[in-house]
């Protein structure tokens, strides 16, 4: 039969990676995104030839309506085969001091990561306990567990998803369902490439950004029927900047 995973905000970074490493492992892999089409339709061409297939969905995590339509029919009309691995991996930065961060940058960010994990989680999770099988990975930061200044909002929303993590992972565990987090560090993407690695390498022990590859890696391994007795975990992948 064939295994579903859904990867959000799979069209560029991170996600990309995931989608990869998930079709590498035999996978059709629904890829989500919320604007950049082009790079979505790069990410399934990726995952063919990787020779698997997927398909894209295209939703904003953040909005309700729209993934519970979006989403919620995909879920209706697949009841046969329900989505097995679910990576909520959409997220963005609004970086900028407590003083100066006004309500429309706290909202975005707290709606992209803490607002998609309910709203894609809610639609995935009954197809996972009728099936008693399932894998949730939640990408969060390492600003969710140790804060970063500029970085209120964002560090906000990580660390109310690694509070879900821990409590959802303690609610379907007895399912044969894990939820688990990965906190990473620098990642080479779009979204640092504001951030000089010149300038930040030598705070890092391994003295380099990470990899995306890196990343969906240790996703790769949480999601495998191997990692079954790994939950409510959040794992960092920092290159040795915070432990
Ligand atoms: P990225 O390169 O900026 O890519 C972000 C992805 O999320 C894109 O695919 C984007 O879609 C999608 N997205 C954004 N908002 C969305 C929404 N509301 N609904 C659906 N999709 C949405 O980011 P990245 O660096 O790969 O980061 C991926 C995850 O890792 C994020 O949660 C981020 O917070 C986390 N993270 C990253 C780093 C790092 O150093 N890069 C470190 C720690 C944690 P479009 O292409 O359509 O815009």
């Amino acid at each position: 039969m064939k295994k579903i995973a859904l990867v959000t905000g799979g069209s560029r970074g991170i996600g990309r990676a995931i989608c990869i490493k998930l079709a590498e492992m035999g996978y059709f892999v629904i890829i989500n995104y919320i604007s950049n089409t082009t790079e979505a339709e790069n990410t399934l061409s990726l995952v063919r030839e990787k020779g698997s297939d997927g398909e894209i969905l295209k939703f904003d995590v953040g909005d309700f309506t729209e993934v519970t339509s979006v989403l919620g029919a995909w879920v209706e009309s697949n009841k046969d085969t329900p989505i097995e691995i679910l990576v909520n991996n959409a997220g963005i930065r609004k970086d900028t001091l407590m003083m100066w961060l006004e309500p429309g940058d706290w909202n975005s960010v707290l709606n992209s990561s803490l607002g998609g994990f309910y709203n894609v989680t809610k639609q995935v999770l009954n197809g996972m306990l009728v099936k008693r099988y399932g894998r949730i990975i939640n990408i969060v930061s390492l600003s969710g567990l140790k804060g970063l200044p500029g970085q209120v909002n964002y560090s906000a929303a990580k660390a109310g998803v690694i509070g879900a993590t821990k409590a959802l992972a303690q609610e379907v565990g007895r399912r044969g369902i894990t939820v688990n987090a990965i906190a990473p560090g620098f990642i080479r993407t779009d979204m640092t490439q504001d951030i000089s690695e010149k300038d930040m390498k030598g705070m890092i022990p391994v003295n380099r950004f990470g990899e995306p590859h890196e990343v969906a890696e240790l996703v790769g391994f949480l999601a495998s029927d191997k990692a079954g007795y790994i939950t409510a975990e959040v794992i960092s992948i920092n290159g040795g900047l915070y432990s």
